[in-house]
């Protein structure tokens, strides 16, 4: 890495601190699945890059989440690329193995992340030598330490992470617990009393299952469908390439139903998979499929006009993308990039992997990401050619 002088106007004038940042070809923000399969990809082509990730450790992206999460994908399609999950084929690894996987594939291929380093900010650096395309480049603001690349690419979460909830939870009255499906471990962070659990989609049926066992749990939200076969069964195991097939391949961009979907997708849960409606009735879940539409006198309200008298509330509600830290005019008037299977038209050198429906609907999983970076880093390799050739003499 060779360290960069930074022009004293513009863009950079208005960084943090230091008026030098390191010099390197490629920086990948986010060490989730998505940023390591794409620096994987340019570690095969010999390039030379750094990840960022605002986490102290590899992996604690996943370690946040609910005690009992164990994922919905079988250990045998969680693989990301030149790596086979160590786990039992068709055996559903818990969050703490997808941790610990992430962290030895970083480990295996050498791949320089650092961590506890958060990118505050984005920008493209003003041209040095003339207009050409070939001098894009681009600051990455991370406080204390800087880089100047030729590309970046943004591998910061499917969906967002910034948690989504309606703003009348700030009407809640304030004895009632709120948590976030992000915030929450387990029922012993419970207080006694019933919870309405908002959102029933995958993490809603999930939670609101496990809290049934310890408190009397209203789940409350638009009924998303369900495929109707054990996800732990064997016939599972003969459906799941089916629906991995289809997840590719027919829900994909190159469909008209793929592109027709990509929205919903993004904005909507998918079919239960893991806990289904029997089940919730089995576990005494009380279903209500209007969706919370506000508070009164401090209660939160379903659709039915129903007051309930919930001591928690568990918001299932999903992630919102925030790219507030990204200075440049990518981001379209829904919040999503305005991106081609992650290529980003408008800014040469700028990237996004892992987004929700990027390619086809197994964007989103482990063993999906590794084809969306060999696609970004294969358009980053051919572009960054033509950027060369462009330069003079
Ligand atoms: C409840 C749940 C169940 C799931 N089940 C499955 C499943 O069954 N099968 C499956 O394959 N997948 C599953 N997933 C995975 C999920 O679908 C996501 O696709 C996956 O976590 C996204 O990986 P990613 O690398 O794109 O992003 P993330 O895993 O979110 O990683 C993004 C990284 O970027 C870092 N970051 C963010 N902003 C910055 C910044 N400004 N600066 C530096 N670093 C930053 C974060 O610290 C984080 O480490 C599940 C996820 C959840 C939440």
């Amino acid at each position: 890495m060779t360290t960069t002088p930074l022009p004293s106007t513009g863009a950079a004038a208005q960084t943090d601190t230091a008026h030098t940042a390191d010099t390197v070809d490629t920086v990948i923000i986010g060490a989730g699945q998505a940023g390591l399969a794409t620096g994987y990809h340019l570690a095969r082509h010999g390039r030379r890059f750094v990840i960022l990730d605002a986490n102290p450790r590899l992996g604690d992206n996943w370690r946040c989440h609910w005690d009992s999460l164990r994922l919905y994908s079988p250990a045998g399609r969680d693989s990301l690329p030149g790596l086979k999950f160590p786990a039992e084929p068709d055996s559903f690894p818990g969050k703490d193995q997808v941790a610990n996987y992430l962290e030895t594939y970083a480990e295996t291929f050498g791949l320089p992340v650092r961590t506890s380093t958060r990118v505050h900010r984005v920008t493209a650096l003003p041209k040095t030598t003339s207009s050409m395309p070939s001098d894009d480049r681009y600051l990455v603001n991370c406080g204390a330490v800087q880089f100047v690349a030729h590309n970046v690419v943004v591998a910061t979460g499917t969906f967002g992470r910034a948690p989504a909830v309606p703003d009348f939870g700030h009407e809640l009255d304030p004895s009632i617990l709120q948590l976030h499906s992000s915030e929450y471990r387990n029922p012993g962070q419970l207080q006694d009393g019933p919870v309405l659990v908002v959102g029933a989609s995958h993490s809603g049926c999930d939670i609101a299952f496990e809290v049934a066992s310890t408190h009397r749990t209203i789940l409350c939200g638009r009924d998303t469908g369900q495929i109707p076969v054990p996800l732990e069964s064997r016939r599972m195991r003969v459906l799941f390439p089916i629906l991995w097939f289809v997840w590719g391949h027919v829900m994909s961009l190159r469909t008209p139903l793929g592109r027709k979907l990509r929205n919903h997708g993004r904005l909507h849960g998918a079919p239960a998979l893991r806990v289904k409606r029997t089940d919730l009735t089995a576990a005494g879940v009380e279903r209500v499929t209007d969706r919370m539409t506000g508070v009164r006198g401090g209660r939160a309200v379903l659709g039915d006009d129903r007051l309930v008298d919930a001591t928690n509330i568990v918001w299932c509600t999903g992630f919102h993308q925030d790219y507030s830290w990204i200075d440049l005019p990518v981001i379209g008037e829904d919040g999503w990039p305005l991106e081609q299977r992650g290529v980003v038209p408008d800014a040469p050198g700028l990237y996004f992997t892992g987004l929700a429906f990027q390619s086809s609907f197994r964007s989103m999983f482990v063993g999906g990401a590794g084809a969306d970076a060999q696609f970004v880093v294969q358009h980053l390799m051919t572009h960054q050619a033509e950027r060369v050739a462009m330069l003079p003499a």
